[in-house]
C-alpha cells in the first residue's frame, strides 16, 4: 500500500506535468471508488488552470484555478486524490489517436502534449473535490494529526501525547491523529533505527527516546523518498518502475535474518550475541524486531524473553 514516501514521489513526479498547466479534456471512466467521483466532476475541471499540487498525509491536492465562462466555475475548486491499496498515475504522451483506457482506468485528463491516467485494480483509491476556502477545513484533513516532516511536529506536543498512554508505541506512531502517513513499514523502521520495542507502552518511554524517535521517523521517510519509496506489491512509480527503498529495509518482511548491526558487531567480535530478527502480530499487523537491539525495557538481559512469551 502507499505511504507517505510513494506519494510524496507520485507527486514529485506528477508536478511537471500538471502544475500551471491548463486541462483540455478529462473523462471518468468509474463512478464508484472508495466514494462516488462527484457528479460531472471532469466537466468542472476542464479549462481550468492546475496552480499547484501538494500533499496532506496521503492525499494529494490538485488546487485548480477557475477558467472556464460561468460563474460557478470561479469558485475555488480543490481536487482530493488518494491511492488507496492499488492506485497509481501514468503518463503518456498525447499521440493524435483516441485514447483507449486499459483495465481499471478510471481517470484521464489530457493537459497540453500528456495525458495522464489513473489506475485502481482494487478500487480503493479516492477522487473528490473540494470548493470550500482552505482546504484545510475539507473533512479528509480536520481529524489529521501534524505532517512528520514539517515543524508542526513537535517534540513537546508529541511527547505529552504519549505520556499517559499505556498503547504500544508502535500503534501511536500509526495513529493519523497523533502524526500522519507513517504506515506499518517505515514505523517498523524508524522504532529499529531508534533501539526501541515496538511493544514498548508509549508512557513507558523517556524524553530522550521520544526526541531520537521523531528524528529516526524523519529520516527513515526522507531516505525512502530518496529511494522513491518501496515496491511489495502493488506500487509503481509513474515511469512503471518500482521503488527501491525494499533494498534498504533493515527489519520489515526479514524475519529470522540478522539485522544490520548485529552483523557488524558479529564481524568485529564473533562473541557479540546472534541476532535473528523476530516477528510478532500487533493490532492485525506484522511488527518486525531485533530484540537485542530494541530492548522490551532497558533491564532485560535475555532478548527474546520477554517478545516470545507476549507473541
Ligand atoms: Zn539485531
Amino acid at each position: 500500500m502507499p505511504e507517505l514516501p510513494e506519494v510524496e514521489t507520485t507527486l514529485q513526479t506528477l508536478k511537471p506535468y500538471l502544475e500551471g498547466k491548463l486541462i483540455d479534456r478529462v473523462e471518468i471512466y468509474t463512478k464508484k471508488l472508495r466514494v462516488m467521483v462527484p457528479e460531472n466532476l471532469g466537466h468542472r475541471m476542464e479549462g481550468r488552470k492546475i496552480s499547484r499540487l501538494s500533499r496532506r498525509a496521503k492525499y494529494m491536492i490538485w488546487a485548480l484555478e477557475g477558467g472556464a465562462e460561468t460563474v460557478e466555475s470561479f469558485s475555488p475548486l480543490a481536487i482530493i486524490i488518494h491511492l488507496g491499496m492499488s492506485g497509481r498515475f501514468r503518463v503518456e504522451a498525447k499521440d493524435g489517436q483516441a485514447f483507449q483506457p486499459l483495465k481499471h482506468d478510471h481517470m484521464m485528463i489530457e493537459c497540453g502534449d500528456s495525458r495522464i491516467i489513473f489506475n485502481d485494480a482494487r478500487r480503493f483509491g479516492l477522487i473528490d473535490d473540494y470548493a470550500g476556502e482552505s482546504v484545510e477545513n475539507c473533512h479528509y484533513f480536520k481529524h489529521l494529526g501534524p505532517e512528520p516532516l514539517s515543524d508542526a511536529w513537535g517534540l513537546g506536543t508529541f511527547f505529552d501525547a504519549l505520556k499517559s498512554r499505556q498503547t504500544s508505541i508502535k500503534q501511536m506512531l500509526l495513529d493519523q491523529k497523533i502524526v500522519v502517513g507513517i504506515g506499518n513499514i517505515y514505523a517498523n523502521e524508524a522504532l529499529y533505527m531508534a533501539g526501541i520495542h515496538p511493544l514498548r507502552p508509549a508512557k513507558s518511554l523517556e524524553f530522550y527516546e521520544v526526541k531520537s524517535l521523531m528524528e529516526c521517523v524523519r529520516a527513515v521517510l526522507r531516505a525512502a523518498i530518496a529511494q522513491s519509496g518501496s515496491t511489495l506489491r502493488d506500487y509503481r512509480r509513474i515511469s512503471g518502475e518500482i521503488g527501491g527503498f525494499q533494498e534498504h529495509f533493515q527489519v520489515y518482511d526479514r524475519e529470522g535474518k540478522s539485522c544490520p548491526a548485529c552483523e557488524k558487531a558479529q564481524k568485529n567480535n564473533p562473541d557479540s550475541p546472534h541476532c535473528c530478527v523476530q516477528r510478532i502480530v500487533q493490532n492485525g499487523r506484522s511488527s518486525f524486531f531485533c530484540a537485542i537491539k530494541q530492548r522490551y525495557t532497558r533491564n532485560t538481559e535475555l532478548p527474546g524473553v520477554v517478545t516470545s512469551r507476549l507473541a
